[in-house]
């Protein structure tokens, strides 16, 4: 086998050598692959022995089958060339003492494509470690409840981008905060729907928490709807559990007419909606939304001269520059006093004149 030639790396001689390496230093530079996660935690339904793959929930399981169909399951991780073989080296036993239990499954990748060298084997190991819950379909037995859906809507209009985010995001988190306590506390889905946005929840619990969470953004109107969706073999009645979340119709900077006169909306918050009065300026609160909508023509801009002040008719005579018109209006339709040769610009609205804020 003396050709003369030595390994790059240990110079050993006397050894069967590829690409000018012995197979203990190729395999030191190389490798047949790797495993795309090493530690994955898995929700584990303490009821029926379901396990949570990425695919979902698989059905109820014996506690003995555990391991292996979470070996199957993960043998997708290992990632290596086509011509290396992987399979399933060793599982570890599942301490099931321990409540959270944490267990190894071994993976091998094989490889012989070089002739060189004898078979080369690498292994991996995943560290897996199940968390107790309850599946899907053992919290609809419990509750007696399918899925449960948030109905996120605006009183007679679409909602506006930035409301769908803020609903969106409050959702995301809510979800992230509490999956971990419970398998189930998933968010399905959410999707366009009559001008609002559906947020279908893996539970009730978690759905009515996203409820809350909405409360406590906006004034509101809720619902909690029963639907009948099946009977169970035992003539158990299954309902879905639906919330309606509604938000006013108005938002911030339009103009309401409220108390007869016109106002603009300041803010919405969860528990008032706060107005500006247009002929006084002064911020008034109201809990009263649900007949609040926005006003449509929308009060327009124009620009007058402030001719005079008459003081004896408290009186301002104002022109309008276009055609030269002019009208007395009484000071105290303004909050604030206008200055005299000076132009202003005025709202209108319903042939009254208003300061703008
Ligand atoms: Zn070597
Ligand atoms: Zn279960």
């Amino acid at each position: 086998m003396n050709t003369g030639r030595f390994c790059a790396d240990c110079g050993s001689t006397q050894v069967p050598l590829f690409e000018n390496f012995c197979q203990e230093c190729y395999w030191k530079i190389h490798s047949l692959g790797k495993l795309k996660r090493d530690y994955i935690e898995i929700p584990l339904c303490l009821i029926c022995n379901a396990v949570k793959l990425s695919s979902g929930w698989t059905g109820s399981n014996q506690v003995d089958e555990i391991p292996e169909i979470l070996a199957y399951a993960h043998l997708k991780l290992l990632q290596s060339d086509e011509d290396t073989i992987s399979n399933i080296f060793e599982i570890d036993d599942i301490p099931w003492g321990n409540s959270n239990p944490v267990f190894q499954i071994y993976y091998n990748l094989t490889y012989d494509g070089i002739t060189e060298f004898t078979t080369h084997t690498e292994t991996f190991t995943l560290t897996l470690k199940l968390v107790g819950g309850n599946c899907s379909l053992c919290i609809r037995k419990k509750t007696g409840s399918g899925e449960s859906t948030v109905q996120f809507r605006a009183k007679n209009r679409n909602l506006a981008p930035e409301e769908e985010d803020i609903a969106t995001n409050i959702a995301f988190a809510l979800v992230a905060e509490k999956e971990n306590e419970s398998p189930d506390a998933y968010l399905a889905d959410v999707y366009e729907s009559y001008g609002g946005l559906d947020f279908s929840f893996g539970n009730v619990a978690i759905a009515e928490l996203f409820v809350e969470k909405l409360k406590k953004k906006w004034i509101h109107h809720t619902e909690k709807n029963y639907k009948l969706v099946t009977e169970d073999k035992d003539a158990k009645r299954i309902y879905q559990v639906t919330f309606l979340f509604k938000i006013p119709e108005v938002k911030v900077d339009d103009y309401v007419v409220f108390q007869n006169d016109l106002h603009r909306v300041k803010q919405v918050s969860a528990e008032y909606i706060s107005l500006i009065s247009m002929l006084n300026h002064h911020l008034i609160t109201t809990t009263d939304w649900v007949d609040l909508k926005a006003i449509d023509p929308t009060p327009y801009l124009i620009t007058k001269l402030v001719v005079a002040l008459d003081s004896v008719n408290e009186s301002y005579l104002l022109m309008d520059l276009r055609d030269y018109t002019s009208e007395e209006v009484n000071v105290n339709r303004f909050p604030n006093s206008l200055n005299v040769s000076n132009e202003v610009n005025l709202l209108v609205w319903e042939n009254q004149y208003y300061l703008p804020i």
